[in-house]
């Protein structure tokens, strides 16, 4: 059962998260955006959909409440989830100075703008660590989900920004699957005592979490070795294996 999530919430002295409103299958109850720091100005991490006027209003009406500005936009990957709400903030939510929109490059390079908009991304690397009163964010290069992911350390907390590396319910999709067996087991070793998630509630048992991320991912994988031991000889594809492994695992959960 899904946790109905507040659309503006302070989550701890130094971070307070803004629900993207964009509820879907894929996004839970939406995108998790974050404002970060305890200062006038705060990092916002992530900034939901494009066209969302509902996101806008309930960023707005945070940056208000706590009489805070932003001080910069970091997405935790390219996808339209995270990075689509860029252009309606800066159009629509004044600063002081042209905002810095910050994130890891795309593997191999490529060109990226952001949608509707002449502004370019300003690059981060692995290890960059970003500040603002109250909060330290060190860059945790991430890839699995997709080749620019990056999760960031949020060392004041000894938390874990996730972005879509880690939910706060259910699994995970990723592009490759060794890419994102390391980044598990990396983020694992940093030992962390909480995650902000990019979707879904706060994780407080961070490395059980995680744990559980790895072996559900290495009980598919014998699920499937299984599959093409039993069946020795032959071959398929990936859709067929797909509908035996998960066949297998709903005859099971029938059965039980
Ligand atoms: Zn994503």
């Amino acid at each position: 059962m899904a946790s109905l999530l507040p659309r503006i919430e302070r989550l701890s002295s130094r971070v307070v998260r803004v629900l993207g409103c964009n509820p879907g299958p894929m996004t839970l109850q939406g995108t998790n955006t974050y404002l970060v720091g305890t200062g006038p100005r705060r990092i916002l991490i992530d900034t939901g959909e494009p066209a969302i006027p509902e996101y806008i209003g309930c960023l707005k009406q945070a940056l208000t409440e706590f009489n805070i500005s932003i001080q910069e936009i970091l997405v935790t990957h390219w996808h339209h989830d995270h990075t689509g709400g860029i252009s309606d903030i800066c159009r629509n939510i004044h600063n002081d100075s042209e905002y810095c929109i910050s994130k890891l490059p795309r593997t191999p390079h490529r060109e990226e703008i952001i949608e509707g908009e002449k502004l370019k991304y300003s690059y981060l690397k692995d290890g960059d660590v970003l500040k603002t009163e109250g909060a330290t964010l060190r860059v945790l290069y991430t890839p699995g989900h997709t080749d620019d992911h990056m999760a960031l350390h949020l060392v004041e907390e000894n938390a874990i920004f996730s972005g879509d590396c880690i939910l706060g319910e259910g699994t995970a999709v990723f592009e490759d699957l060794y890419d994102y067996m390391k980044s598990l087991e990396m983020l694992l070793q940093m030992q962390a005592d909480l995650i902000y998630p990019g979707h879904g509630p706060v994780v407080h048992d961070a490395c059980a979490k995680i744990q559980g991320y790895i072996s559900h991912r290495n009980a598919r994988e014998q699920q499937i070795l299984n599959v093409l031991q039993e069946n020795a000889g032959k071959s398929f594809t990936s859709v067929e294996l797909i509908k035996i492994v998960y066949k297998v695992i709903i005859v099971k959960m029938l059965l039980n």
